[in-house]
């Protein structure tokens, strides 16, 4: 099982990171170590003094697949839960300025919590599905699916060029405006449309 995430999707938050706008999803992996369910604690790494979150629609991938068309890319994902992409920006930002990989930045344990995941039925309209990120209550990040810069089938097609996809793979599908930092004690809450799916505590 493997996970890919997508960077750069929404156009306020290229903004608010000082991003070019790419031409095709800029794309990155986390390893399955990365993965934590079932609501439990992340643990700040002593590594990095900027932790941040980055809530995302995640896709599940529901059949092998290689070069997908477009077209028919609907019937490679078969659910759609909630992630924290969480990225060390501090480092991050030095890799950027040595156009070095953001592997260990993206990729370290426990850096991608997910939600439960719910079948396609469960959405009247998957061009726009609202989601949203609490921090102790408080609202930080809201999106919805329609103002991706690239579609799920769009990111399916690019992806499957390049890397087969496999059931039980997932993908994060970018981030909307509003990532921040987070400390110890904070308490994360994901939200599909009006709906709790992810609560989780920073220790
Ligand atoms: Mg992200």
């Amino acid at each position: 099982m493997k996970t890919i995430a997508i960077g750069r999707n929404y156009v306020e938050h290229i903004a608010e990171l000082n991003n070019e706008r790419p031409e095709e999803p800029v794309i990155f992996t986390k390893p399955d170590t990365a993965i934590v369910r079932n609501n439990q604690p992340f643990y700040i790494p002593d590594f990095s003094v900027d932790i941040h979150y980055e809530v995302e629609l995640v896709l599940r991938i529901a059949k092998t697949g290689k070069n997908i068309n477009e077209r028919f890319a609907p019937r490679y994902y078969d659910a759609i839960g909630l992630g924290i992409d969480f990225t060390a920006r501090d480092m991050q930002k030095k890799a950027k300025e040595k156009g070095l990989p953001w592997a260990l930045a993206k990729g370290f344990d426990g850096s991608a919590p997910i939600s439960d995941f719910f079948p396609m039925e469960h959405f009247h309209d998957i061009k726009n599905i609202s989601f949203s990120l609490t921090i102790n209550g408080e609202l930080r990040q809201k999106g919805n699916s329609g103002m991706m810069l690239f579609s799920f089938d769009h990111i399916i097609a690019y992806v499957s060029k390049y890397i087969t996809l496999k059931e039980g793979d997932l993908i994060f599908t970018g981030t909307p405006k509003g990532v921040g930092s987070i400390k110890i004690g904070d308490l994360l809450a994901g939200f599909i449309e009006d709906e709790k799916v992810l609560e989780f505590e920073i220790r």
